[in-house]
């Protein structure tokens, strides 16, 4: 159960603790991370990555192979912010479908974009291979239709995937999905045998694990207060300072007011998650048949899936407000029973939430600031894989090879309305969208 003796104060800070930072089922069930001692005095680093979730530690490991010194400095324990407690699902694509890549940036990058997606798929399995980082993973993915409407969509997305080459999805009529999932609230589903998803602070613990055995040194607790740009970057903290050549700003959702120019262009959107109780295994398999992860094909999804220790890991209800429900448990559970009413007597474990980084047009916004800050941000709730590779991309860069990075410089972010209108302007939208998947 959530009680005030699984929420996790010092991990907090000062002050109240916030929903979201309460335990969460992973780190709960983390491996040991590793020792990331709090930077003290001053260092000198061939690139200085601010932040220690998937694109930080991405960039870090790629760069760290290659020979350059590296140095990661992340404000919480690694991967505090999203790669740490999200939904665990590694999705095919990008959020707003290759149809986007294809009006901002023609065919052609397009389909280079299509590749990276892929290929950030690729990357967590080479690596969990190769570092041998024990994180549950696991292949198959529904994408489920709450509305009979929804059907037409997952068939175009299908039609979509295939015109790039991508044969591994299979739309599921109502009577097929109910025979893998236990619940009569879809009307079928997309199927995806190359999505899945995996327990992902695990995998970021093994990621960081490998940036320090491929020679990368890595800062916790290390929060970047000022970055002055330069020939050399300094990057300031409160008990060091590092310069550097390169730095990469690898904050995303959590980024704040540390450079207001990119915090303009992604909005940080709370989403919540809950776990249950183990199931057992027999109850387990007769909730979710073949283990697959689901998300709803609604604008504001819901998704869930089975944990390696049967347990339900059920995530959805964005907040746009910036407003925490007080009690997350007892606000999440009847959209958990909604669709597994079966579940009723079983109890709540855990409930935790984040911050999803979005960009106005759902795109990711990379880029340099002058020649030598590099950003990647707002996967817009699917970074599991891209962050990943955004963060790979960075890396090819700096090294010299900007022409896949360059592909996606090119897109073109408005940045969201400005002052005291930011909150209330996407509330407004999301309410919109909120009302559109009601009556869709
Ligand atoms: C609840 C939730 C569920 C999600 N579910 C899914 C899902 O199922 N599938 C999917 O594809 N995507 C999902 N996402 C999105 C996905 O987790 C993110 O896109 C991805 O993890 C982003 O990785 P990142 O490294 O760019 O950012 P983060 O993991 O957010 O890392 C940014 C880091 O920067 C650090 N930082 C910030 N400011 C500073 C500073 N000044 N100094 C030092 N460090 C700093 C933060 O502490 C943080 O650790 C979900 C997100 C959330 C919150």
């Amino acid at each position: 159960m959530v009680t005030a003796a699984n929420v996790d104060a010092t991990r907090a800070g000062a002050g109240r603790v916030s929903v979201l930072d309460q335990t969460s089922y992973y780190q709960a069930t983390a491996h040991a991370a590793p020792d990331c001692p709090r930077l003290d005095g001053n260092a000198d680093a061939d690139v200085c990555i601010i932040g220690g979730g998937f694109t930080g530690l991405s960039a870090a490991l790629e760069l760290a192979k290659k020979g350059f010194s590296v140095q990661v400095l992340e404000a919480g324990p690694i991967a505090w912010g999203a790669s740490g407690r999200n939904g665990g699902h590694i999705c095919t694509g990008f959020s707003k479908g290759l149809g986007a890549f294809e009006k901002a940036l023609g065919k052609t990058a397009a389909r280079v974009a299509f590749e990276v997606a892929e290929q950030a798929k690729t990357l967590i399995v080479e690596r969990i291979a190769a570092y041998n980082i024990d994180c549950d993973l696991t292949w198959g993915y529904l994408t489920a239709a709450p509305r009979p409407s929804h059907m037409a969509d997952l068939a175009a997305e299908r039609d979509e995937l295939e015109a790039y080459g991508y044969d591994k999805t299979t739309l599921l009529a109502r009577a097929e999905l109910e025979a893998r999932l236990a619940t009569r609230v879809y009307h079928g589903a997309l199927h995806d045998s190359g999505a899945g998803h995996f327990h992902t602070l695990n995998y970021a613990l093994g990621l960081a694990r490998a940036v320090i055995a491929e020679g990368g040194s890595i800062a916790a607790h290390t929060r970047v207060l000022k970055v002055e740009p330069g020939n050399r970057v300094k990057i300031v903290t409160a008990t060091g300072t590092v310069t550097a050549a390169q730095t990469i700003v690898a904050c995303n959702g959590y980024l704040g007011n540390l450079i207001p120019r990119l915090d303009a262009k992604v909005m940080a959107v709370a989403s919540y998650v809950i776990a249950t109780a183990p199931l057992g295994a027999e109850r387990a398999k007769g909730l979710i048949g073949d283990n697959a992860a689901v998300g709803d094909a609604n604008f504001v999804t819901d998704y869930f899936r089975l944990t390696a220790d049967t347990r339900v890991l059920f995530g959805g209800r964005c907040s746009y407000s910036g407003i925490d429900p007080s009690d997350l448990a007892a606000g999440m559970r009847p959209r958990l029973l909604r669709i597994f009413p079966q579940l009723a007597d079983v109890a709540i474990d855990y409930a935790w939430g984040g911050h999803i980084g979005i960009t106005y047009n759902r795109l990711p916004d990379v880029g340099r600031i002058g020649t030598n800050i590099y950003y990647a941000q707002g996967y817009s709730g699917q970074g599991v894989a891209l962050a990943g590779m955004f963060g790979k991309l960075m890396a090819e860069a700096i090294a010299g090879d900007a022409g896949r990075f360059d592909v996606f410089t090119r897109i073109r972010h408005a940045p969201f309305p400005g002052g005291p209108l930011r909150r209330p302007a996407l509330t407004i939208g999301m309410l919109y969208y909120r009302l559109r998947d009601l009556l869709a």
